[in-house]
């Protein structure tokens, strides 16, 4: 019932010379010590630094900050798994009994660990070019689709932004609020900008998901065209 290999190695668009790297890099922990988690470190590696170099290159004025929150919107567990989905990966794993009875080929770890494992089952057969051609072609509708690195920033980081470009005075949080019982507190943040009249308050499960509620309130009111 699996799918033969050579099916897969259309789909990605490559061949391999020593079968069994491929073959090792599907391979799950359940079914054997010989598994594909040693190739999953190696091509998590490779996937980051080629994400990271084509990133530098495309954005060049971006600063350290912005590229890091590019690669990390781009190299996650769901965009794995979304370029596992395509290329039909769980249909040529091989898992354990076990896995294979609780629909372990549908588990996005195991999806996008064995991506990775094939992107250094790659890298070991073919050398670091052609993997490198690999990982940008199938991260190509991700890395085209442009990114909004605004989007990307957190609204407490973006606030600061705003007012730092303006000169003005960076703004205060304050906890007004602490409710619940001790382990499901909600919190109620006041934001404040010194020389502006808002007051805004955000609430959350966290200080720290608070503070960044009222961040984006605040932001929304001071972006609103008047
Ligand atoms: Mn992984």
């Amino acid at each position: 019932m699996r799918r033969d290999l050579s099916e897969l190695e259309r789909f990605l668009g490559y061949s391999f010379s020593d079968n069994s790297l491929l073959r090792n890099a599907l391979t799950h922990r359940s079914v054997s010590s010989e598994n594909n988690e040693r190739l999953e470190f190696l091509g998590d590696s490779v996937l980051n630094f080629v994400i990271a170099a084509e990133l530098f290159q495309n954005y060049s004025r971006a600063p350290e900050g912005d590229l890091s929150r590019l690669r990390a919107s781009l190299v996650n567990k769901e965009t794995l798994v979304k370029v596992a989905q395509k290329l039909d990966l769980g249909d040529f794993i091989f898992l354990g009994s076990g896995e294979l009875k609780s629909g372990g080929f549908r588990r996005k770890s195991i999806l996008a660990d064995a991506l990775e494992a094939i992107f250094g089952a790659v890298y070991l057969d073919a050398g670091f070019d052609v993997c490198k051609q690999l990982i940008l072609r199938l991260y190509e509708p991700w890395l085209s689709a442009g990114v909004d690195i605004e989007r990307l920033k957190d609204p407490k980081t973006r606030l600061q932004e705003y007012l730092q470009s303006r000169r003005q005075v960076l703004p205060e949080y304050e906890v007004v609020e602490a409710f619940g019982k001790p382990h499901a507190q909600t919190f109620k943040v006041k934001c404040t900008v010194v020389g502006l009249d808002h007051e805004i308050y955000g609430i959350g499960s966290s200080r720290r998901k608070a503070e960044q509620q009222a961040a984006e309130a605040m932001l929304e009111i001071l972006t609103q065209k008047p």
